[in-house]
């Protein structure tokens, strides 16, 4: 029999990565099992779960003020919320927020949340919990079965980190690298499709590095993984995110060209253009490695779409050097890309290294990087402008009657006509945007 002050709603926050988005889903589908329901929109929840991220400066700043500010709205309303810390903000601080924020109950880290159900029944009674341990492959064989998913959903398939790149929390908030079994993860995927998905993007930290053991015993990687995939009936399309330039081998470039459900699109990060930062950030290539890799799957795949990931300011970096980012982008001419301010993280090697670079160098660097960035970006949609192609319908558009997808090439695209959500349709973009085009749907759509 449950306690009275059981929770009956629930509200999980999630912040940064694609897989804290993944393992937010999951906290929510373990609640969902525990019969607590998510909080109506704009309603205060029972239970918090701040799923954080570490990332960006200051970020367990921003978690003790998320967590002061649901606290005292919690004392207005008269009720105070259980509050649960979990993601990378949780395994680096752990107990320290304890000690700082009474109104938390529950500390658990991104290896450890399978075990919220029981840490919530002892908060329950009044037992404040943390748990920072890291069972990565544990964890998932006790989240429940995934019931309902998005026509887009995600996979992960490996978690953690051994590159070490000098300015990143990864390897010691998630831990060293591991890969899922092989035989999950098919079994996972079919699961998805089951639940709804056309699309699975397979996610990992290093998701490059991802190894396993086929069904028939052999040892196989990333590129085998997916082609297996493809064999699963009903899904549509396949993606993989983040990867490492030294974990891209020749099976996985030829994939892009052998495999038809794998979609045109590679996000491959770079930081930074200039050698001597390269080597400073630990990134183990150089800026030409890095450029002739893309030069190999552009080969493979003529139309692919690429994307990266910029960090300005990195410590010791000079103007010049900062000029050889901006040549590099010049060169690849990214359908896409993100980029950051250089902020340090505790604990990191970068966070004490000399020749910390002013805010306002940093903020002039990023404005021109993402200058050129936003100018590649339109003009890889406007050359999309007259091409037909295939659209997995994600969502209801703004206006009654409009659809929005991703094409293959993860623009987002936006039509009118007769469709539904989870349709994979034929649309001839008409129309190009900074982030998104127009579409026309086609005759006889539905593919
Ligand atoms: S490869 Fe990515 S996750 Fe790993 S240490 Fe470098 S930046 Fe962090």
């Amino acid at each position: 029999m449950k306690p009275t002050n059981s929770p009956k709603t629930y509200r999980v926050k999630s912040f940064g990565c694609q897989m804290n988005v993944y393992d937010g889903e999951r906290m929510a589908e373990m609640l969902g099992e525990q019969g607590i329901v998510p909080a109506p929109e704009g309603e205060d929840a029972d239970l918090v779960v701040l799923n954080t991220c570490h990332i960006r400066e200051k970020a367990a700043e921003k978690v003790y003020s998320d967590i002061g500010r649901i606290s005292k709205a919690g004392a207005e309303a008269g009720k105070q919320p259980l509050i649960a810390v979990a993601g990378c903000v949780a395994q680096a601080e752990g107990e320290e927020i304890m000690k700082r924020s009474p109104a938390v109950s529950m500390v658990v880290g991104p290896q450890a949340y399978h075990r919220l159900p029981e840490m919530l029944d002892k908060a329950v009674k009044g037992e404040r919990a943390t748990d920072t341990d890291m069972p990565a492959i544990a964890k998932f064989a006790a989240l429940p079965e995934r019931r309902r998913t998005n026509p887009a959903s995600f996979l992960t398939i490996q978690e953690g980190c051994d590159k070490f790149c000098t300015y990143c929390v990864v390897p010691y908030t998630r831990g060293a690298e591991i890969s899922r079994p092989y035989s999950d993860l098919v079994i996972e995927a079919k699961k998805l499709v089951d639940a709804g998905a056309k699309e699975i993007t397979l996610l990992g930290q290093n998701v490059s590095a991802w190894s396993g053991e086929n069904d028939k015993g052999h040892k196989v990687g990333l590129a085998g993984l997916i082609r297996d995939l493809a064999k699963v009936e009903g899904l549509a399309r396949i993606r993989y995110t983040t990867s490492h330039p030294a974990d891209m081998d020749d099976d996985l470039i030829a994939a892009h060209g052998d495999t038809p459900k794998l979609m045109p699109f590679l996000h491959l990060p770079v930081q930074a253009g200039s050698d001597r930062v390269l080597k400073a950030m630990n990134r183990s290539h150089t800026a030409e490695s890095y450029l002739r890799l893309l030069e190999r799957f552009r080969a493979a795949r003529a139309d692919l779409a690429l994307s990266g990931d910029f960090i300005v300011g990195f410590p010791g970096e000079s103007d010049a050097e900062f000029e050889e980012t901006l040549a590099l982008v010049d060169e690849v001419e990214y359908a896409q890309a993100f980029s950051f301010k250089y902020s340090p993280r505790p604990g990191t090697p970068a966070a004490t290294m000399d020749d910390q670079i002013a805010r306002e160098v940093m903020d002039e660097r990023l404005q021109r990087l993402q200058a050129a960035l936003n100018r590649d970006q339109m003009a890889f949609n406007h050359a999309s402008v007259g091409k037909t192609c295939e659209v997995l319908v994600e969502r209801k558009g703004k206006h009654p009657g409009q659809w929005l997808g991703k094409s293959p090439w993860l623009q987002s695209v936006w039509f009118e006509g007769d469709a539904a959500i989870g349709d994979l349709v034929q649309v001839e973009l008409v129309e190009a945007g900074p982030n998104s085009l127009a579409g026309k749907l086609c005759e006889m759509a539905v593919v």
